[in-house]
């Protein structure tokens, strides 16, 4: 089934931009091939996505994904293990200092984030080497 192009649901910006990866006379959403960033795996952006991505979560009309949905799954999960050290770190910033493999495992997440093409907390990672040297 073709997937009609509604731009009048897109983000303001993506109105005002030139029409993203289709034509400015596009009437439908077509596949767009991209390489995962982390497994360089072949993908496919599929219409369906794009209507969701563009319409719905108002993604701006030139983003695609940089990663294989298996790739995101497995970075959403050290996201979340970052995010815990992290409220950790806000509620007993003595406890964590004094706890290497703790501070260890959280700069190995960080940095395996890093792995799959997402910014980290630069700042958070000189910190806990700064720390981890200091234990
Ligand atoms: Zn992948």
């Amino acid at each position: 089934m073709d997937i009609k192009i509604d731009k009048s649901k897109w983000s303001i910006s993506s109105q005002r931009s030139s029409g993203g990866h289709h034509d400015e006379d596009a009437q439908y959403y077509e596949n767009i091939a991209y390489r995962c960033y982390k497994c360089s795996c072949s993908c496919v952006f599929t219409a369906e996505e794009q209507k969701e991505a563009y319409e719905v979560t108002q993604k701006f009309v030139w983003w695609i994904p940089t990663r294989c949905s298996k790739c995101q799954e497995d970075l959403n999960t050290l996201l979340a293990r970052d995010h815990e050290y992290q409220e950790l770190w806000n509620s007993d910033k003595e406890s964590v200092k004094q706890d290497e493999p703790l501070m260890k495992d959280w700069l190995h997440v960080i940095k395996d984030i890093e792995s799959y093409g997402k910014k980290s907390n630069q700042s958070m990672i000189t910190c806990l080497v700064k720390c981890i040297n200091e234990t």
